[in-house]
């Protein structure tokens, strides 16, 4: 039997506990980035989970796609969680913003925002409190990033879920792309390793969504140029099982109380 994309998908998903899938994305545009595909699959699966885009940094001033002068943080952040709200549309997920300010707005900058997290930085509490009050207390699977590449927000986002989220949740990590581009396999697997001892790989086939990836992708458009979008199809390349595909990797604990992978 030939095994569709489709088909490897649903067969993790049966693995699954019942219920709604929360997918986690630090910024607007991170899990259209690293796990779209993914997303697209689970819009057209039979099983169809109930899917909620939770994004908690949506304020910002960061949107290089939008003219300078007006890079404002009240229009760029209304234009990110418009284009967010387009893409959970595409992907049939209801969405769920937290309107906290990103590293941009909390006194990081480009190279601070990749170290470690302020002293003087509140948001790691603020974020805990947020995610404690939204994610539904009945929940199947959260889909988190592992935070490659170390940007704080990322950081936040994934330790808020790992003291948010009971132990009988599912916990799925995805590659943190463009930034998991930049690195080998040995260091993508350590970065695994230090969040979850039993974490394993995964690739999910996304070649037959792969256009409607990238058309997801044009939703953020105020962020994304051509030098993420080729990152982003290098990894998928890369990631591909067997070679002459796309594929988005995912990372999951093996073992009673998660899942058997297929
Ligand atoms: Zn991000």
């Amino acid at each position: 039997m030939r095994v569709t994309a489709v088909a490897i998908l649903n067969t993790l998903l049966a693995a699954l506990p019942c219920g709604p899938h929360c997918i986690v994305s630090p910024h607007p545009d991170d899990a259209a980035l690293s796990m779209g595909g993914i997303l697209m699959l689970l819009a057209l699966s039979p099983a169809m989970p109930r899917r909620v885009l939770l994004t908690p940094f949506t304020r910002s001033i960061y949107a290089p796609g939008i003219p300078a002068e007006s890079r404002t943080q009240e229009i760029v952040s209304v234009v990110r969680l418009q284009e967010d709200a387009a893409f959970a549309s595409a992907v049939h997920a209801a969405y769920f913003p937290l309107d906290m300010p990103d590293a941009s707005l909390r006194g990081y900058n480009d190279n601070t925002e990749l170290g470690e997290v302020m002293d003087t930085d509140r948001s790691p509490g603020q974020l805990v409190s947020c995610l404690r009050a939204v994610i539904p207390s009945r929940l199947g699977v959260v889909w988190c990033p592992l935070a490659i590449g170390g940007h704080v927000d990322h950081i936040l986002a994934r330790n808020g879920v790992l003291s948010t989220v009971s132990a009988d949740v599912v916990i799925i990590y995805y590659e943190d792309l463009p930034y998991a581009a930049g690195f080998d396999e040995a260091t993508i697997g350590a970065f695994a390793q230090r969040v979850h001892e039993n974490l394993q790989p995964l690739s999910i086939d996304i070649d037959s969504v792969w256009q409607a990836k990238l058309a997801g992708l044009r939703c953020y458009s105020s962020q994304l140029g051509k030098a993420e979008l080729a990152a982003v199809e290098q990894a998928a390349v890369r990631r591909a099982i067997p070679p002459g595909k796309r594929a988005e990797r995912i990372w999951i604990a093996n073992g009673p109380i998660y899942v058997t992978l297929p």
